[in-house]
């Protein structure tokens, strides 16, 4: 099956194929680049996805906890209103007053203070253990305000057991309503770690959780410097106070690294939770996957561009040579001028132009005279340079560029004359003539007005293509006529015949 031409010619054409190796490598690239940037939102959004779960699981796990202490407080701010306690000795009290609270999970100390800050009950032993509050956080605050609520205190190491803790209070009002003291229960920060050492978050990522005024409680992995540590006024914990729970990029104050933080408040308590993956760990696996695909497809891209250089310089190449070929073959090796070939080609073409546009066509028929006799005295070698030179004689005699001279036998020449009258093909001779009246060749010693041609000439319309049987005719007349002159075939339709051949001086 063959192509449509203007197909086959754009296959054969370097630019096309120069083309295509630069768009056919700038689409693998949009594609692969297309393909990596999906590839990269695919592992931002694993990691997103992973935080949110994590955070939700740790979140629950505290806000259950925290419940269950704060349920603990509440127990025994409901058992100090009993009917009858202060009558009961200090052991029965504490039963009384404690029965729910031994079992809470990861429970510090649980106290009773009075007004003063000082330990009254004690759900570890009876009597209780001697220790003060009055300075602490929460005991001011509560004694400050009273709807705190359950109050949460900055982390602390326990006075009496030397253990980080976080406090967790309500008040004690008297019957009057003013200030009767604290339940105090405490959670070990070792719960927290306990809780975020089963999560593996790479060797940046990190979580974090902070009271709401910034003071952060904890944070894994675990560096003692970090407990208490206030970040208020930073970017990150701006954004996570203002706006409670989301995600988003940025550089960690504490070291620096950037990280993907996703952030929640506890339920409803005064706690915010982060879970912090660093953005190289993130992108880490993507990274990868990147520099091989680019490699590869910039190797790809390299070699097609240079394969598509080399293919279309090579086409040109060809095409030039095929050019060269062309121009060869129609070329007359000896004098340069269009050989014999082309003079039939460009023949017939002025033949048809000449029938379709009603244009005069003139044709003459250019031979040496006596030409033997140069090549048999002086050598074949100067017969060549008379022929040379009656080349630029014939080139000389016409300047318009569809003029076409010609060598189309061994010394018979054609000067091809479109669009021309008898009067310009008479002018035209008369040019030859001329020209080769003034032809020498130096190193033979052939003078001027030594070599001598005779044309014949003919022009038509409608009977073109006869042509140069009637030049030739003409060059034959001449020739018999005496020869350096030029002879005219009669004009087709002429009556009047032959025209009388122009004798030159
Ligand atoms: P006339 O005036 O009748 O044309 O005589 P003439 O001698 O020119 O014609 P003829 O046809 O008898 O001889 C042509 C000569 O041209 C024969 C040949 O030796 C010579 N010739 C043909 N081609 C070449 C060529 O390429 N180089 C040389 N040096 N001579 C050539
Ligand atoms: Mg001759
Ligand atoms: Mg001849």
């Amino acid at each position: 099956m063959s192509l449509p031409p203007r197909l086959a010619r754009g296959l054969r054409s370097a630019r096309t194929w120069i083309a295509l190796g630069i768009l056919a490598p700038l689409g693998m690239l949009v594609v692969s680049g297309v393909m990596l940037l999906d590839l990269r939102q695919d592992a931002w959004d694993k990691a997103g996805q992973t935080s949110r779960n994590l955070l939700q699981v740790i979140e629950r796990d505290i806000a259950r906890n925290v419940e269950l202490i704060d349920l603990t407080l509440l127990a025994v701010q409901d058992n100090l209103r009993a009917p009858g306690l202060a009558k009961l000795d200090a052991s029965m009290r504490q039963l009384v007053l404690f029965d729910r609270a031994a079992t809470a999970k990861d429970l510090g100390v649980l106290f009773v203070l009075d007004e003063n800050g000082d330990i009254v009950e004690d759900a570890a032993v009876s009597p209780p253990r001697k220790g003060n509050y009055a300075d602490r956080d929460y005991f001011q605050a509560h004694k400050a305000n009273r709807h705190l609520g359950l109050f949460i205190g900055r982390p602390i190491v326990s006075r009496l057991t030397g253990e980080r803790m976080v406090n967790f209070t309500r008040r004690i009002d008297k019957s009057d309503g003013s200030f009767g003291g604290l339940v105090l229960g405490s959670l070990k920060l070792t719960y927290l770690g306990r809780l975020f050492d089963q999560i593996g978050l790479g060797r940046d990522g990190a979580i974090n959780l902070y009271l709401k005024d910034g003071t952060r409680i904890t944070r894994h992995p675990f560096l003692e410097a970090d407990v208490g540590v206030n970040i208020a006024g930073s970017r990150t914990f701006d954004r996570f106070a203002r706006e409670g729970t989301g995600a988003f990029v940025e550089i960690s104050v504490r070291d620096g690294v950037r990280r993907l933080y996703t952030f929640t408040r506890v339920g409803e308590l005064p706690l915010i939770l982060n879970v912090a993956l660093s953005v190289d760990e993130v992108e880490a696996g993507w990274r990868t996957k990147a520099a091989v695909i680019g490699s590869v497809v910039l190797v790809l891209c390299g070699l097609t561009v240079g394969l598509s250089l080399l293919f279309g310089r090579e086409l040109r190449r060809r095409a030039a040579m095929q050019a060269e070929l062309a121009r060869l073959s129609e070329t007359d090796t000896l004098t340069g001028l269009a050989n014999r070939r082309r003079f039939e080609e460009a023949y017939a073409r002025a033949c048809a132009d000449a029938g379709r546009t009603g244009r005069p066509l003139s044709l003459l028929v250019v031979d040496a005279d006596h030409f033997k006799r140069y090549n048999d005295r002086y050598g074949h070698a100067v017969g060549d340079e008379v022929l040379k030179a009656l080349a630029r004689c014939l080139s000389a005699s016409v300047h318009r560029p569809e003029d076409l001279a010609c060598r189309v036998g061994g010394e018979e020449f054609v000067l091809l004359l479109p669009n021309t009258d008898r009067a310009g093909a008479r002018w035209a001779a008369g040019e030859v003539h001329a020209q080769v009246s003034g032809l020498f060749v130096p190193s033979a010693s052939i003078g001027a007005g030594a070599v001598t041609v005779s044309i014949g000439s003919a022009t038509g319309v409608a009977d073109a293509a006869d042509l140069y049987g009637r030049a030739d005719a003409a060059l034959y007349e001449a020739k018999a006529g005496g020869r350096n002159r030029t002879c005219y075939a009669p004009f087709c339709g002429d009556a009047a015949g032959k025209v009388p051949a122009l004798r030159l001086a």
